[in-house]
């Protein structure tokens, strides 16, 4: 099993129940187990106008691969409604891979360390409040 961090982000819709649905979806994938689960905090989207959003991160377990599991949290993406309409565009539900164990991974599809990781106060002090012992370099 690897562990691995998700960021889980809503600003359309019942944000609250969008997360709720995308993390009890995360726990029915195959050979996939939810470990912790954040406290969820409202942020301002960035690099774009909208609605504010409703953030959390989870740590999970999973055997997966790390494309896999891309895919299952895109097709989660899909089942919430999620439309891809454009760059940043308001979102009933966004799921991204923050880390996956301790691999970097740098292909067309997947960027792990997730880019923003740094940028974005959340996912700092998301990773932090379940995995206070967590090396963020
Ligand atoms: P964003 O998450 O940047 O707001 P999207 O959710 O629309 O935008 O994702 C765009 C693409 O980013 C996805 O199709 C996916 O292939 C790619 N991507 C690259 N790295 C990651 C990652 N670590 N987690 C999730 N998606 C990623
Ligand atoms: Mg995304």
């Amino acid at each position: 099993m690897i562990d691995v961090f998700v960021s889980l982000g809503s600003n359309l819709g019942n944000k609250k129940k969008n997360i709720e649905k995308a993390v009890k979806k995360i726990g029915a994938i195959e050979n996939t187990k939810i470990e912790k689960i954040s406290s969820l905090v409202k942020t301002k989207p960035h690099q774009a106008p909208g609605p504010n959003y409703l953030n959390g991160v989870i740590k999970i377990a999973t055997t997966l691969s790390a494309e896999k599991l891309l895919d299952s949290l895109k097709k989660i993406e899909t089942e919430l409604g999620r439309k891809r309409s454009f760059k940043n565009a308001p979102r009933t539900i966004d799921l991204d891979i923050l880390l996956y164990g301790n691999k970097k991974i740098k292909t067309k599809n997947l960027i792990v360390p997730h880019p923003k990781l740094k940028i974005r106060d959340f996912f700092k002090k998301s990773l932090l409040e379940i995995e206070p012992n967590l090396k963020l370099v």
